[in-house]
């Protein structure tokens, strides 16, 4: 099979997650009779209540016979080298741009670093359907901020779509007529490079995310840079900086349909996977088959920023108010959260 994997780089409320629900739609991944869940890529609770998206999730859809898989990126500046990293995955990015608001200050961080790794963007002007769209003006925009960004040739080249995903459409001309998003995902596969692959090599896969889920435990995320995974064969995950490795079985391997994550037999090199089963392998460990004794070149995590102790209220209104009220509540609420997000290390301090 053929992939495309490309991240999206949108501002908060420039459609993005209505865009993506659409492709979804038109790939046929939903049958008319199931109930879509709405809102694709920002199911995460946590960001739902904050309204925004915080987390870097894969969804993947068949267009053509080709899997596209897209990865989300943070709308905002960076948590620890994860943007980079994020980035790492992809051949291509698509930036999403409001047709009134234009490109906001906010999606520099994550296309700067995207223009830095030599993606070419492909530009998608959307919502060109508002009566207060200003088109032009806003593409004249894009093309400053690229070229403030230190943009290449290649890159300031980059095709246009006009899209209105709420209606699920997109057009390379705006007279052209509206019919779907077929333009966008023609784009999408002409202009985002098959990624590079080397299938006769043993397998090999760097993690990228961390997340857990309450039936799989720790679940790992990453590309196949080299080889194919194949279910029970051995593997080992191996540290980058320490060089410890964990051993198992290739038990739990996961691959990606539109939000969820099916269990599959097999997994091709190029394609982004996810891995469960392991219990101590992290984000920037090379997974690869036993005999590959050397990892894949990665960027370290960055350590924690800020620190935080949390110890017993001794104010005369502690206790009066609020749910979760004792220690141990909070140490597991942290340690939960710990396991799915390599930002957040804890520590009991030994105080004098
Ligand atoms: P996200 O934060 O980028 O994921 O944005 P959403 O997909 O949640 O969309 C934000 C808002 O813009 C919602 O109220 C959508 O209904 C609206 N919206 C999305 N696409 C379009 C569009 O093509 N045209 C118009 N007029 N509104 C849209």
């Amino acid at each position: 099979m053929e992939f495309r994997n490309f991240a999206i780089i949108a501002h908060v409320d420039h459609g993005k997650t209505t865009l993506v629900d659409a492709m979804f739609k038109q790939s046929g991944l939903f049958r008319s009779n199931q109930q879509m869940e709405s809102c694709a890529m920002d199911y995460n609770a946590l960001e739902r209540e904050r309204g925004i998206t915080i987390l870097a999730k894969c969804t993947s859809f068949i267009w053509n016979h080709i899997k596209l898989n897209i990865v989300d990126t943070p709308g905002h500046a960076d948590f620890g080298g994860e943007v980079e990293r994020i980035l790492s995955m992809v051949d291509g990015v698509l930036l999403l741009v409001d047709a009134s608001e234009g490109p906001m200050p906010q999606t520099k961080f994550v296309l700067t670093k995207a223009l830095a790794l030599n993606l070419n963007p492909i530009v998608v002007i959307n919502k060109v359907d508002k009566s207060d769209a200003r088109i032009s003006e806003v593409i004249d925009e894009v093309f400053d901020l690229f070229v403030a960004l230190g943009a290449n040739e290649t890159q300031l080249d980059f095709p246009i779509l006009y899209a209105s995903g709420r209606n699920g459409w997109a057009v390379r001309h705006m007279d052209d007529e509206h019919q779907d998003l077929t333009p966008l995902l023609q784009t999408i596969v002409q202009h985002v490079p098959h990624p590079e692959i080397d299938e006769n090599a043993p397998f090999q896969m760097l993690v990228t995310m961390l997340d857990y889920d309450q039936y799989l435990g720790r679940v790992l995320t990453g590309k196949i840079l080299r080889g194919n995974a194949k279910i029970n064969d051995p593997v080992h995950a191996i540290n980058p900086i320490s060089g410890a490795v964990e051993r198992a079985r290739l038990t739990k391997l996961l691959s990606f349909e539109g939000l969820k994550r099916i269990p599959v037999e097999s997994a091709s090199c190029g394609d982004i996977v996810a891995i469960a089963g392991l219990e101590v392998a992290t984000v920037a460990d090379t997974i690869s088959s036993v005999e590959v004794t050397t990892p894949l070149k990665s960027l370290p995590i960055d350590p924690p920023t800020l620190s935080m102790l949390f110890s017993i209220n001794d104010s005369p209104l502690g206790g009066q108010d609020g749910k979760k009220l004792t220690s141990r509540m909070i140490w597991e609420r942290l340690e939960k959260e710990a396991e799915g997000n390599i930002s957040i290390s804890i520590k009991i301090p030994h105080l004098p």
